[in-house]
């Protein structure tokens, strides 16, 4: 039975860093924001329309994984009836394990 362990023993984040792109005037920057603030000032025209454009996505640096089907995105599930919940690819729906080898 493979665990996939989502969780890693750090301390938890208190920001988002990232990149950034404003909706008013398509300017791109590398901002930091408190987790959870979604709406960024932009250094460029100073409304509040800069957004993270990966929000959560792995950042340069990070490991980020991928499906041999070349997803990267995953659901997590639980079947009814199983103690367990399993980690599948979107997009061929394979169960994904092994990927701490
Ligand atoms: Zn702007
Ligand atoms: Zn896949």
């Amino acid at each position: 039975m493979n665990i996939v362990q989502l969780v890693r023993p750090e301390p938890a984040a208190s920001h988002a860093a990232g990149e950034c792109v404003c909706a008013q005037c398509k300017h791109e920057w590398v901002g930091m924001a408190p987790l959870g603030v979604t709406q960024l000032e932009c250094p460029e025209c100073h409304t509040h329309r800069g957004a993270f454009k990966y929000p959560f996505g792995p950042q340069e640096g990070d490991e980020s994984f991928t499906c041999r089907c070349g997803s990267e995105t995953f659901f997590i599930m639980r079947k009814p009836g199983h103690a367990n919940g399993t980690v599948c690819c979107r997009g061929c729906g394979v169960e994904a394990t092994g990927w701490f080898e």
